[in-house]
């Protein structure tokens, strides 16, 4: 669709550009700025009045070098790559980020088998890392306490609010928009092209990309497509260490990760605009965008009651759970989960920090959706599942829905 129809009314129905993207995430904005690069204009629709205001403005902002993930999974090979690309992307858009390396530290003997796994699977998926001792591991960070550690220097830390303002200005360099303070709400493919309804209009594109985060299932029946999954959002609370606490910690200390969960346990990240945030934990939140208890949205709590997989998943985690919520009700708790990595935080050390809420896929029959999902249909891709490490990866992402894109639009 061309650049004159832009402003062109027919009856309701407003032609807009080749393709809409609803969610000015990093997701969403990786999508529109790919197909910008390449020519095509894209229409990003949001509905907050800024980009990265849910989970992408609200993260460990890390570079993930891809050690954790299933070999052959596209969280293995799209975090690896994405490592690479969002270093490179950040540096050549002025975006501040540093790569710092990272210790994922065995507490007690009983984790060191785990700790050697998680070093095998960082070999299987090419991502260099190395066992040290805990002597070597308190040269890089030297409060840790730790009988080994795993040391892994691809890791980084980004400002991913700022790579979206830098994805966002490639798209309206090329002629694109993004459309603030608009609500998607449902859209249907009709000959060769799609029909976008917002609040505010009705758009007509070649194509429609939905990347709605917490939102992605409702998207996509929204727009006629079986999502496959439901989302339930976790929530991930945050502390700040206290100035004179922060001093204890250099870089990113992490836990070995238990096999079962797929978060990746409280960890210690040193921010890129300074400062160290604790956690984060993860809690089953009563709002898609519930960011404190108090925040309660009955037709979220009923779409995650009434869906089977989250009664099978909650049999199967009771005790894991509980520990999460009693945790998230106590500094003192909390504290201690960071004391086992470094032993001087207490919890006059903590102050509460702004929380996040992760979109997490949960299939039918209890089990998370590990990788990262697509759906498509009929001029229509659909990104269901786009957990952490997505910011990471929300390069590689991109260019995985603009291929799915151009296979459904031929
Ligand atoms: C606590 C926490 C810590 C994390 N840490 C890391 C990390 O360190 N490294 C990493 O790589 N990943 C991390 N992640 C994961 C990462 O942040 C997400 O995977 C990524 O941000 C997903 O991006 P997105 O664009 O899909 O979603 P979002 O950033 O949530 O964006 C979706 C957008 O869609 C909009 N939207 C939804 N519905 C509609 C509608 N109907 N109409 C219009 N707009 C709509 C929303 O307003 C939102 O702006 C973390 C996530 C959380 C929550």
């Amino acid at each position: 669709m061309g650049h004159s129809d832009r402003e062109s009314l027919r009856g309701k129905v407003l032609a807009v550009a080749r393709v809409v993207v609803i969610g000015a995430g990093i997701v969403g904005l990786a999508v529109a700025a790919r197909l910008a690069a390449r020519g095509d204009e894209a229409v990003v629709i949001e509905k907050e009045g800024d980009l990265a205001r849910h989970q992408t403005g609200r993260n460990s902002g890390v570079i993930h070098s891809g050690l954790y993930y299933a070999p052959g999974s596209l969280k293995a090979e799209f975090a690896a790559a994405g490592a690479r690309t969002m270093v490179a992307f950040a540096r050549e858009h002025e975006v501040e980020v540093v790569v710092c390396g990272k210790l994922v530290v065995a507490t007690s003997p009983a984790q060191l088998p785990a700790l050697r796994a998680l070093a095998a699977r960082a070999d299987a998926n090419g991502v260099p890392a190395r066992l040290i001792s805990a002597a070597e591991a308190r040269e890089y960070e030297p409060h840790v306490r730790c009988v080994g550690a795993l040391r892994v220097e691809s890791t980084g830390s980004v400002d991913y609010a700022g790579v979206c303002r830098a994805l966002s200005q490639i798209v309206t360099d090329r002629g694109g928009e993004v459309r603030y303070d608009e609500q998607y709400v449902g859209a249907r493919t009709r000959g060769d092209g799609v029909e976008v309804r917002t609040a505010r209009d009705v758009l007509r594109a070649d194509a429609l990309v939905a990347c709605a985060g917490l939102h992605a299932d409702r998207a996509a029946v929204a727009a006629g497509v079986d999502p496959g999954a439901r989302i339930v959002p976790f929530r991930g609370e945050y502390f700040e260490l206290t100035p004179e606490a922060s001093t204890l910690v250099n870089g990113l200390i992490y836990p070995v990760p238990d096999p079962r969960f797929p978060f990746l346990g409280v960890h210690l990240t040193r921010m890129i605009h300074g400062g160290v945030h604790a956690g984060p934990n993860a809690v089953l939140a009563l709002a898609r965008e519930g960011y404190r208890w108090r925040e309660v949205n009955a037709r979220d709590v009923g779409s995650a009651l009434s869906w089977p997989g989250l009664w099978r998943m909650g049999a199967h985690n009771v005790l894991p759970g509980a520990r999460e919520v009693l945790r998230s009700l106590s500094r003192r708790r909390f504290a201690a989960s960071l004391a086992e990595l470094v032993p001087g935080i207490t919890a006059a050390d903590l102050v509460p920090a702004p929380a996040g809420v992760r979109a997490q896929a949960l299939s039918r029959d209890g089990s998370l959706v590990d990788d990262f999902l697509l759906r498509t249909a009929p001029r229509q891709v659909h990104v269901i599942n786009a957990p952490s490490p997505a910011a990471t990866a929300a390069l590689q992402i991109a260019e995985r829905v603009v291929r799915e894109l151009d296979a459904v639009t031929r």
